[in-house]
Parts: structure tokens; C-alpha cells; sequence
């Protein structure tokens, strides 16, 4: 491994002097409130500015504070948070404010240890709270962070694994500045957003440039060196999208699995691409003792998350009132519910399901 000149005191100045022309002019940095600080830091994991900036303003006017929050139900917060994806970090968002109302009395803990130990609060939302709302001297360590040391000091730590990501934060801990950790830690965030981002960093008007040894070795594309151990899991979705007249049929996720506590419509989910016609399943079965007529959309859609690749196909269905007669009692069993479309419009629902549901015929 090559090593840069640059010293930490050197790197500190050059990154605090930098934000001090380029920081960029967001809510959540005009505050030192945990509950924004929080807030912006939840939505923004997997989610670039643009996107999650209406997302955290309709939060806030509508959850000025934790208590607030805390008292929504599940529903208006997936409601709300829909279309961002990863939901499993509402949920946690929720849970999280519940726990600090009834535990800390609406008081968010302080320090990073404390922080640490609430729920969907992981180490670098737990440092940036805590270095940005109390000054505590810890290193928020996300993929921006990583990518600016990494390239500037030449290093080789595999972040695609546990060792690596653990020797990368011991580094970024000893550069953290003492007296001002909240704006070095904006600081080096935006830096990474702005500057040194992923593909196209701005290597030729940087401030680091006489020091960087990505920029010397012109390696800025190989590091930070991360090996790729994810396996996305295929899984088969075929939907069947039971209508009747205005309503439609439509089930709340309850298992533990992708989108739960959103609502989706009948799914049969199989381990590879079945025709429907050889699909055993009941319901499948009443339809075609009933011959509904079936439209199948033409093309499957593929839908990726982040460790896993869904394959999905829709299948509309007319269903009529005698078919409806005779599966009351399964729809019951499979809590098939009818909803008009202005109450599907408001139930929450991931992203996937909202598409088609944009692209559905209005009744
Ligand atoms: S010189 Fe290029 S690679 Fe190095 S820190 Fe600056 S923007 Fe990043």
C-alpha cells in the first residue's frame, strides 16, 4: 500500500476549509435537534438527497417531533414513507420513536454507546446523531466516508468484509476532529457526495490532489476495494389481481419478509417460472372451475432489491358474484379484503404495487 503524505492535522484543515465554501444548504444541517439529525440520516440510508428531501419535509410537518411520531400509527408511517423502499427502516423508525417516548421520556440519549442500542439504530446513524447533536469525538463511517479515505490515503481494506470494514473505522476514529466533530463530519459527507463522488470525482479542482494517492495512481475507480459476496436471491412472484367492479381485492403483508405491514394482492410465489395452469393453489383452482377470464401482462417485470432479484408477473382477473359466493370462505382464510380505489390509494404499499396499480384501466 502506497502511502500519502498528507498528515491528519494537514487533512483536516484542507476538509474544513473546503466545506466552508461548498457545504451544501439542507434543513437537517441547520439544526443539532437528534430528532432531525435522525430523521434525515434514516431516510437518506440508500436514498440520494434529491429524493429523500420532500420525503423528510412531509415527515417533519407532519411529525414535528419524536412524540408525535412515536404516537402514528403503523400504517400512516409506511403510508407515508412509500416509494423510498427498504421499509423494514419505517418500521424500525417507528418502533424507535415509541422507545424513546416510553423509555427516555421523548428525551433522545446522548451518547453513541446509549444510541446504539435502539432499534434500526446502527453504528453510523448512532455516530452521526451523536457526533452532529452532542459533539461527541466518534466517526460516522458510511460508503462516502469510506470512498474519501480510501482514495486520498491509498487504502486497501476490503470493505466487502467485516475486517476490512473494522480497520476502515478504526482509521476514519483517528481523524475525527476533537473540537468541532459535528462539522467535520458534515464535512467529509458532503465531500464525498460532492467531490469525490463514485464515478466522476473532481479530481482536477480538488483540494486534495497534490496528496491523493487514488488521483496519483489513477486508481480512483478501484478504490475503496470492496468484493462483491452478495448473492441476490431469484425469487417468482405472480400476482393475481382480482377486481369487482370499483373494488379490488387486496392482502396485508403480516409474515416476516420483504414490504410487511404493506398490502399487496394475491400472490403465488413459487421457486421457479410456473405457467399459471400448472400452479396448484385453491383459489387458482376456483377460478378456473368458474372460467374468469384471465389477462396476463406481456412482460415480466424484474424488481431488485437489495438481496434479492424479484421476477414478477401480474395477472388481472374480472371476478364475478357467484365466484365471489363460493370463495367467501377462502378469501376470509387468505384475508383477501376489498377495497374501493380511494382506499387503496391511501393503504400503504411498495412501490412495485403502486406502478401497476398507476398503469390499471380506472373503473
Ligand atoms: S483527488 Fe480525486 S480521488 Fe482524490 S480526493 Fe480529490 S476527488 Fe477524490
Amino acid at each position: 500500500m502506497l502511502i500519502s503524505t498528507i498528515n491528519h492535522v494537514i487533512f483536516r484543515k484542507l476538509l474544513l476549509a473546503w466545506y466552508q465554501s461548498h457545504q451544501r444548504w439542507l434543513p437537517w444541517r441547520i439544526t443539532n435537534d437528534p430528532y432531525k439529525i435522525w430523521l434525515s440520516e434514516v431516510i437518506l440510508q440508500q436514498t440520494r438527497v434529491v429524493q429523500g428531501l420532500p420525503y423528510y419535509e412531509r415527515f417533519i410537518a407532519q411529525y414535528p417531533s419524536v412524540t408525535a411520531l412515536a404516537s402514528a400509527t403503523e400504517q400512516e408511517i409506511l403510508r407515508l414513507w412509500q416509494g423510498l423502499g427498504y421499509y423494514s427502516r419505517a418500521r424500525n423508525l417507528h418502533h424507535c420513536a415509541q422507545t424513546i417516548v416510553a423509555q427516555y421520556n421523548g428525551i433522545f440519549p446522548t451518547s453513541y454507546r446509549e444510541l446504539l442500542t435502539l432499534k434500526g439504530i446502527g453504528p453510523y446513524t448512532a455516530a452521526a446523531i451523536a457526533a452532529v447533536s452532542f459533539k461527541e469525538v466518534v466517526a460516522a463511517v458510511d460508503g462516502n466516508v469510506n470512498r474519501v479515505l480510501a482514495r486520498i490515503f491509498g487504502l486497501t481494506y476490503d470493505i466487502g468484509t467485516g475486517k476490512g470494514r473494522k480497520q476502515m473505522h478504526q482509521f476514519a476514529t483517528l481523524l475525527v476532529d476533537q473540537i468541532q466533530p459535528d462539522i467535520y463530519s458534515q464535512a467529509i459527507m458532503d465531500f464525498g457526495a460532492l467531490q469525490c463522488t463514485p464515478v466522476s470525482p473532481c479530481c482536477t479542482a480538488c483540494v486534495f490532489n497534490s496528496y491523493c494517492i487514488a488521483f496519483y495512481t489513477d486508481r480512483q475507480k478501484g478504490l475503496p476495494i470492496k468484493t462483491n459476496t452478495l448473492n441476490k436471491r431469484v425469487r417468482y412472484f405472480d400476482y393475481f389481481v382480482l377486481q369487482y367492479k370499483d373494488l379490488l381485492y387486496m392482502k396485508k403483508r403480516v409474515e416476516s419478509d420483504i414490504w410487511k405491514g404493506m398490502y399487496d394482492f394475491y400472490l403465488v410465489e413459487n421457486k421457479q417460472r410456473w405457467a399459471v395452469d400448472q400452479m396448484e393453489d385453491p383459489l387458482l383452482c376456483l377460478v378456473k372451475k368458474h372460467r374468469l377470464s384471465m389477462v396476463t401482462a406481456a412482460k415480466e417485470a424484474a424488481h431488485l432489491l437489495t438481496h434479492q432479484k424479484l421476477l414478477v408477473k401480474f395477472h388481472k382477473l374480472e371476478v364475478t358474484a357467484p365466484f365471489l359466493q363460493e370463495a367467501h370462505a377462502l378469501f376470509n382464510q387468505l384475508s383477501l379484503v376489498a377495497f374501493n380505489r380511494a382506499e387503496v390509494e391511501v393503504l400503504p404499499k411498495p412501490i412495485l404495487i403502486q406502478n401497476f396499480l398507476k398503469k390499471l384501466d380506472p373503473v
